[in-house]
């Protein structure tokens, strides 16, 4: 399957074709004459939220309620009518979902479809729809999260429903950090594993079908044990399964949890099959550092409209204060990247024999180093293989790991204040 979201020049033409041929975009929805239809439906089960993502030839318009006893979801589709796809939605739903039982369809009206989800607990669900990108057309998404628990000390699901309600509060979160941060003496190093992708964001996909969501999810894994091994330093995952989140909630992840590091990552692609090696790369304010750079940093801060998020806004401020701050921080990325990369040396070849840096926006944490890391390349049909062995898997977590030890153990991080 070709990969559509990292190739510019498709994507391009799927945007073109768009925008020219709004009725032909699905050949059924040009026979029906303005009618929707539903041309696929995808279940993303997670312990943290199940997405449910209804995909169609043109926007669909909606209503939807909650009901209890028992605890159900109604959702009325507009101008829509059941075909195969609809009527086999049942079939999707995994029993192990810990908050879809199961999905009821029927032609509610000659006009309106109605869905039934049937949910097994109380949920606080977020419905809303996407406009057509890379590979996708339009979407109607609906989100089931829990609800909030006092017994839940991950900090996920309460940022995912501040970022839903367009009040996640970055500079708040800053202060908020400093504080505690004054008040109370850490004693390891918090290093905020963020495996790139997720759910309806498979990243780049190789030419045997290797997602890169699942790769490096298996990296991090085993990073995460590597790390937590060390009495020195404490790993936590911005995702631990399956899930789809938004980039600026895995940065306020990091933030919630007083991480002291942040390491994104990925194994991509790139339209050219012969491009291979691992590379690092670094936030810049600036711009980037090479086209590369700057391509990559694109396909990558476009992960929020592909997988698909019901807020956006780009909470950070240009304030100097925080200018200074991500100066520095900058500067410890550098230094930390260049510590893995040497390492990188011993296991694979480097793309770039120097840290590359663009506008990440994953990166964009102002007083946490944060680095993106491109194992290697997915596209590259050996370094697809490399990919999916435990062996390599494990070399490069052993080399980032490696890398941060030699980091916070050098003269320069050692003689500060820190952790
Ligand atoms: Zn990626």
């Amino acid at each position: 399957m070709p990969d559509l979201t990292h190739n510019p020049l498709r994507r391009l033409f799927l945007k073109s074709m768009v925008a020219a041929l709004v009725l032909n975009v699905s050949p059924v929805s040009l026979a029906q004459g303005n009618k929707s239809e539903i041309i696929a439906i995808r279940i993303w089960p997670s312990s943290t939220y199940t997405r449910i993502s209804l995909e169609s030839g043109i926007a669909l318009t909606f209503r939807h309620s909650m009901l209890t006893s028992p605890n159900r979801l109604v959702i009325d589709i507009y101008d829509l009518t059941l075909n195969v796809i609809l009527k086999h939605a049942s079939q999707l739903v995994k029993p192990n979902d810990p908050y879809l039982k199961g999905i009821r369809v029927s032609q509610f009206d000659k006009k309106t479809v109605r869905v039934v989800l049937d949910l097994k607990q109380p949920l606080d669900p977020v419905v809303f729809t996407l406009q057509p990108v890379a590979k996708f057309n339009d979407r109607l998404v609906i989100d089931l999260y829990p609800k909030p628990t006092s017994v839940n000390d991950d900090p996920l699901l309460a940022l995912l429903q501040e970022y839903n309600h367009g009040d996640l509060n970055i500079d708040q979160k800053l202060s908020r950090t400093k504080h505690h941060s004054q008040s109370q003496k850490k004693t390891r190093w918090v290093i905020m594993i963020d495996p790139g992708h997720g759910g309806e964001d498979p990243g780049a996909i190789g030419k045997h079908g290797t997602r890169e969501k699942d790769i490096v999810l298996s990296i991090s894994w085993r990073l995460k044990r590597l790390i937590n091994r060390d009495s020195k330093m404490k790993a936590y995952m911005t995702r631990n399964d399956d899930v789809f989140i938004p980039l600026e909630v895995r940065t306020a992840k990091a933030r919630a949890l007083h991480a002291d590091l942040f390491i994104s990552i990925h194994a991509d692609a790139f339209t050219n099959r012969a491009a291979q090696g691992s590379s690092i790369y670094a936030l810049s304010r600036k711009g980037a550092t090479s086209l590369a750079a700057s391509y990559l940093a694109k396909t990558q801060n476009e992960s929020n409209l592909i997988g698909g998020v019901s807020f956006s806004g780009d909470s950070y401020l240009d304030h100097t204060i925080v200018d200074l701050m991500q100066t520095s921080t900058i500067n410890d990325s550098l230094l930390l990247g260049k510590e893995i990369l040497n390492r990188f040396k011993t296991i694979n070849k480097l793309h770039k024999n120097s840290i590359e840096q663009a506008g990440f926006v994953v990166l964009r944490a102002p007083d946490i180093p944060s680095l993106l890391v491109e194992t290697a390349f997915i596209s590259n049909i050996q370094e697809e293989r490399r990919l999916r062995t435990d062996r390599f898997q494990q070399q490069i977590a052993q080399a980032i790991y490696a890398g941060i030890k030699a980091f916070i153990t050098s003269d320069v991080i050692k003689n500060r204040e820190h952790p």
